[in-house]
């Protein structure tokens, strides 16, 4: 079963990015290259992955592997906050190209705020997205002002960000609105919490979808919001990407968005900095 996405897309900056995403964290070897293939086979056009999931170089056979061609496919992956600094930077991206097997990727983040400065990382990202080989530049795992911060460094393209029922994002919502940013909800099943939630549950069984669909659409309703869950099952992934023809009322979109009294977040490693 082939789900026809290609028009499920968010346009930001003029560009229509797949609105979702198949993430890939915690995905290696056989996984990440069985997971891969099947969620492109099944019609997923967006793949998430970053240096420090050690999947590259599967993502980079299933791509080889696949008979979608890569001009199809948006691709996104992340520098390590380690690997920030200029040098590190473009001797790990080269070797990240060369994992991928690809000329270029469509979206390069800065994982989480690093210890180089900001302007020196974001300047040879810069670089890089002016040769071409990353056809935009973002960040993740940026608040508000420290997005704002970026904005006035180099061209912003996204901010990837946990985001789901249960962790509201206003502010930095505001400023991907204001300055027609790419929001890229990580987690947006608040890594499998939404499956259980009584909430959703009760909101899908009214449409016969699940409180992960239900979940997923809540996000996707949202401007300039893409999403990109993990599945390691063919199931999770074919539901998950089962979502567009979901209509939510505005009293249950309300319903869901009052979830965020729960302020739930799933990633805050000693290296967070500062939370909206
Ligand atoms: P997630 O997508 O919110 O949740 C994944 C979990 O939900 C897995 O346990 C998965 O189980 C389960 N699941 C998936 N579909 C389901 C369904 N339909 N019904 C019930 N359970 C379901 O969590 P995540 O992996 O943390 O986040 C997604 C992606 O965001 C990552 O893979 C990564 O690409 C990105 N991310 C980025 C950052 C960052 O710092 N930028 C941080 C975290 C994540 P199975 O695996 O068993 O299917």
């Amino acid at each position: 079963m082939a789900i026809e996405t290609r028009r499920r897309t968010v346009t930001v900056q003029g560009v229509e990015v797949p609105k979702l995403g198949y993430g890939t964290w915690l995905l290696q070897g056989e996984a990440a290259y069985e997971g891969v293939l099947d969620a492109l086979a099944l019609g997923y056009r967006h793949i998430d992955t970053a240096r420090t999931y050690g999947n590259e170089r599967d993502i980079g056979r299933a791509l080889a592997d696949t008979d979608v061609p890569r001009e199809e496919i948006w691709l996104t992956t992340k520098v390590w906050r380690e690997d920030a600094a200029s040098e590190d930077l473009r001797r790990v991206f080269a070797q990240q190209l060369r994992d991928l097997r690809v000329d270029y990727v469509d979206l390069l983040l800065l994982h989480w705020p690093a210890e180089a400065p900001l302007a020196e990382t974001l300047g040879t990202m810069n670089d890089l997205h002016e040769q071409g080989l990353a056809q935009r530049i973002g960040v993740s795992n940026f608040p508000s002002s420290l997005l704002l911060q970026a904005l006035e460094l180099a061209p912003i393209f996204a901010n990837q960000i946990e985001f789901h029922p249960y962790l509201p994002q206003g502010p930095v919502m505001h400023v991907c609105l204001e300055h027609d940013l790419l929001l890229d909800a990580y987690s947006p099943l608040a890594h499998g919490l939404v499956h259980t939630d009584p909430v959703l549950t009760t909101i899908g069984v009214r449409h016969g979808a699940s409180s992960a669909q239900v979940g997923l659409r809540w996000l996707l309703d949202q401007p300039h919001v893409a999403a990109l869950p993990k599945a390691s099952t063919h199931e999770h992934r074919i539901e998950n990407l089962d979502v567009f023809d979901l209509e939510l009322t505005d009293e249950e979109r309300g319903q869901i968005a009052s979830l965020s009294y729960i302020g739930r977040r799933t990633a805050d490693p000693p290296w967070a900095p500062v939370w909206d």
